[in-house]
């Protein structure tokens, strides 16, 4: 079939922030976002290989509007490294809203990145802190285990999944988007900007279904 992806032992799939807290009925639910669950879990029966990132904050994290007097959620600040989205809290250590989705199933996932630990720092990609300076250790990891191309879905399209795409792609990895494998929230067009994002880095935007 024309658009069939097959997958090599040098495939991993990223499934992004796959949480309560992003999920309806989260406190930073994105719209439809539990409809990616059964989609990656059947992607987690194609790939060999499964890498999970757990947004994961500690309370009064930078990021957080509550942490900013007088400031809503979704205004902007300006932190030390740039501009940076407020949020409602969410996805704070080590309660129910950051746990996986209990309808996510993926028990061969290799490894759990947790991101945004800092107090002072965001980190929406899975590769870099907000600064996009301070590395997680993904690229590295991926590189010694001899991963080629990465795969990435989750949430959200238009925050995580999109940083971490460009970041993986700047990481020297061959960078696929499995659309239909993601939610977007869409704050000020970032869903459109995502979009011409991925195409500007020619990263391949694909559905589930093309894979093999
Ligand atoms: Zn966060």
């Amino acid at each position: 079939m024309v658009g069939t992806i097959s997958l090599t032992e040098h495939d991993v799939l990223l499934a992004v922030d796959v949480q309560n807290d992003f999920c309806p009925g989260g406190r930073l639910a994105v719209p439809r976002g539990d409809e990616v669950v059964p989609v990656i879990n059947r992607l987690c029966d194609k790939f060999s290989h499964i890498v999970l990132t757990q947004d994961w904050h500690p309370a009064g994290h930078l990021s957080f509007a509550s942490s900013h007097p007088g400031k809503s959620a979704f205004e902007m600040i300006t932190a030390p490294y740039g501009l940076q989205v407020l949020w409602p809290d969410h996805c704070v250590q080590d309660t129910p809203g950051a746990g996986f989705r209990r309808d996510l199933v993926a028990p061969r996932a290799e490894l759990i990145v947790r991101k945004g630990f800092r107090r002072e720092i965001d980190s929406y990609s899975a590769f870099y802190e907000n600064d996009h300076v301070t590395p997680t250790g993904l690229t590295g990891y991926l590189r010694e285990r001899g991963f080629i191309r990465v795969f990435v879905a989750g949430l959200a399209f238009d925050f995580c999944v999109r940083y971490s795409a460009e970041d993986a792609h700047r990481g020297g990895f061959a960078t696929v988007v499995i659309e239909d494998a993601c939610r977007g929230i869409d704050v000020n067009g970032s869903v459109a900007a995502t979009r011409r994002a991925l195409a500007e880095i020619g990263a391949q935007v694909i559905t589930a279904e093309q894979i093999a």
